[in-house]
């Protein structure tokens, strides 16, 4: 990590702000917040290359609040995101950011939501509003919203908003706000557009880039689970019944997950323990020396705390939070596979996080297996071995068991039953707390392994042409036959279905324009009029023609539930013209 001995108190942040990082848990900096936090209280407008996961939203939420005027109720920052989810995300994280700060107020506005309730809640006033482009404009057309007094603009996931196709109306807005505004931007990738609006609309940026260049050892086997279908907890627990382990060493984020993940795995019966950046020198060291000595198994860490650690039985590091860039990754789980022993890491990927995966696999060049949980009846053998096992060094040894022979023997001759029954018997009750069959609901399958999948058996892959997120759930992906070609801006979209063919807003889900038609995600229970109606909508001049997505063509993924029918047989609504 390049934070060696940086802490939050080094930076500058303001006394409630620092108050309510520590009350969260953060122990040091990452390292974008490393970078940016100075700059942005400096004044400098910067352009961020970071991906969700590697905290670039306290990267600029810690800053810019630590200036942020309470007494005045005006909006003072404005964050503008691709979608939704992530501007409610970004408001939750000011919330808690914001939490030592009374007369404090965070609004999040999109599209879809009920308007009249945005209406009020501007009017009362925030210091911070989070917003999707769209709804932005909306309200600075209806002067709803004023930016008169606005001091810092944020751009997150600017490259996916390019690719929603909401990058004029972020230029709208910019040119909308005072040009003595800060400016930050967040984009994962830096295509030319988004390079383009940096040099238009910011002063003199700081380029911040996280330095990714790192090697992991070839000893150790890599492997990752994209969290789906189950929470992390009970997958960890399914992981930690098959394989087999000498002793662990997990990562999480903060020193309150390193207390609750360790008290957890205690209650779970194994022996763990937490190591954090609260801990003096002597007791890390104590703890560490139990691991060492097999007195403890498990130890749950933050990446400052584990630093260095260099324990020869340590078979496995699991990555239960994702580290913030690839140099943590390899630090993490360079702390497995050491004295020329072999280990495994094993890393936890929530779907949001995907692309963190992907730079740590660019940056150590180095692919990293998709793993598929335990299935209940891997663990029901794993848990027979064992028991077997157990049995078997009874056998071995010289355990006296004449006492029991008389006993049992006895029993069978009074009650009348074999050998074999008792046996039976006594099997079920040793399992009976921790059976040893176990039927587990089957897991969803993880996307990203599919589509890898996909793509291993040279099936065409569809990253960088139509990699999206699917449509939300209740929500089916359509096309419709307008796109950038045609000059059509989501908001024209949103607005003629929502005019024309009285769908509510919050009807209307994800747009994505291509240069010849759009995808566009609506209710999957519309019916058949509504999707007739909407066909025969007029958009820039174009008919809308509206049929179900089939994704990219032919084998391409991306069409929901998989279909990878060709396109010519799709089902179309309508032909009107
Ligand atoms: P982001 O990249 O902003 O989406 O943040 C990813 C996750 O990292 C969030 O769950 C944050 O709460 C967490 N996080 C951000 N900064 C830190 C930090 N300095 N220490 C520990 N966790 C953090």
């Amino acid at each position: 990590m390049t934070t060696e001995t940086l802490t939050f108190s080094d930076l500058a942040l303001s006394a409630p702000v620092l108050k309510a990082v520590t009350k969260v848990g953060y122990e040091v900096p990452s390292p974008i917040q490393a970078a940016a936090i100075p700059a942005l209280l400096a004044g400098k407008d910067i352009v961020g290359l970071a991906q969700t996961g590697t905290g670039k939203t306290a990267a600029f939420a810690l800053p810019m609040l630590s200036q942020v005027d309470v007494t005045k109720s005006h909006t003072q920052i404005l964050v503008l995101a691709p979608t939704r989810e992530l501007a409610i995300q970004v408001a939750e994280a000011f919330q808690r950011y914001a939490s030592e700060m009374s007369g404090f107020h965070v609004l999040p506005i999109y599209g879809g939501q009920d308007m009249r309730g945005q209406l009020r809640q501007l009017k009362r006033g925030a210091q911070v509003v989070v917003g999707t482009p769209g709804r932005v404009m909306d309200h600075l057309r209806r002067n709803s919203l004023d930016l008169s007094k606005l001091t810092n603009l944020v751009l997150d996931e600017a490259d996916e908003m390019l690719r929603m196709g909401f990058i004029d109306d972020v230029s709208w807005i910019l040119e909308h706000t005072p040009a003595t505004r800060q400016t930050a931007l967040f984009s994962a990738t830096m295509p030319k557009e988004i390079r383009r609006v940096a040099t238009t609309y910011l002063r003199e940026p700081e380029e911040i880039r996280i330095a990714n260049e790192s090697k992991t050892g070839a000893n150790i086997e890599q492997v990752y689970w994209m969290v789906s279908g189950t929470n992390k907890l009970d997958a960890l627990t399914r992981i930690l019944e098959v394989e087999p382990f000498d002793a662990i060493i997990m990562f999480v984020r903060t020193k309150t997950a390193t207390v609750e993940l360790a008290e957890k795995l205690e209650a779970r019966g194994y022996s763990a323990a937490a190591i954090n950046g609260d801990m003096n020198q002597q007791l890390r060291e104590r703890t560490i020396e139990r691991l060492k000595n097999k007195k403890l198994d498990i130890l749950v860490a933050t990446d400052v705390a584990a630093r260095g650690i260099d324990v020869e039985r340590v078979s496995h590091v699991i990555n239960y939070d994702i580290p913030y860039d690839s140099e943590a990754y390899v630090h993490r789980i360079g702390r497995t596979g050491r004295a020329g022993r072999s280990g495994k890491a094993i890393l936890f990927v929530a779907p949001r996080e995907k692309r963190l995966l992907f730079a740590i696999e660019k940056a150590t060049s180095q692919r990293i297996e998709a793993m598929k949980l335990p299935s209940g009846d891997t663990i029901t053998a794993a848990r027979v071995d064992q028991f077997f096992q157990g049995i078997n060094e009874v056998l071995e040894s010289d355990q006296d068991l004449s006492f029991f022979d008389d006993l049992l023997g006895n029993y069978c001759r009074e009650k009348e039953i074999e050998p074999e029954k008792l046996a039976m018997v006594m099997a079920y009750l040793l399992q009976k707390d921790r059976p040893l069959q176990v039927k587990l609901a089957d897991i969803k399958p993880d996307p990203v392994r599919e589509k890898r999948e996909r793509s291993d058996r040279g099936e065409r892959s569809d990253r960088g042409e139509r990699r999206s997120r699917g449509p939300e759930e209740g929500m089916k992906r359509f096309r419709i036959e307008v796109g950038r070609n045609h000059n059509a801006r989501p908001g024209d979209i949103v607005g003629a279905i929502a005019n024309e063919a009285g769908l509510q807003s919050r009807q209307i889900g994800q747009i994505k324009l291509f240069d010849t038609f759009s995808t566009l995600d609506l209710p999957n229970d519309m019916d058949a009029a509504m999707a007739q109606k909407i066909a025969s909508i007029h958009v820039r001049g174009q008919v809308l023609s509206l049929s179900e997505d089939r994704g990219p063509a032919r084998k391409g993924a991306g069409a929901p539930g998989g279909s990878f029918k060709p396109r010519n047989k799709k089902k179309k609504f309508a032909n009107t013209k």
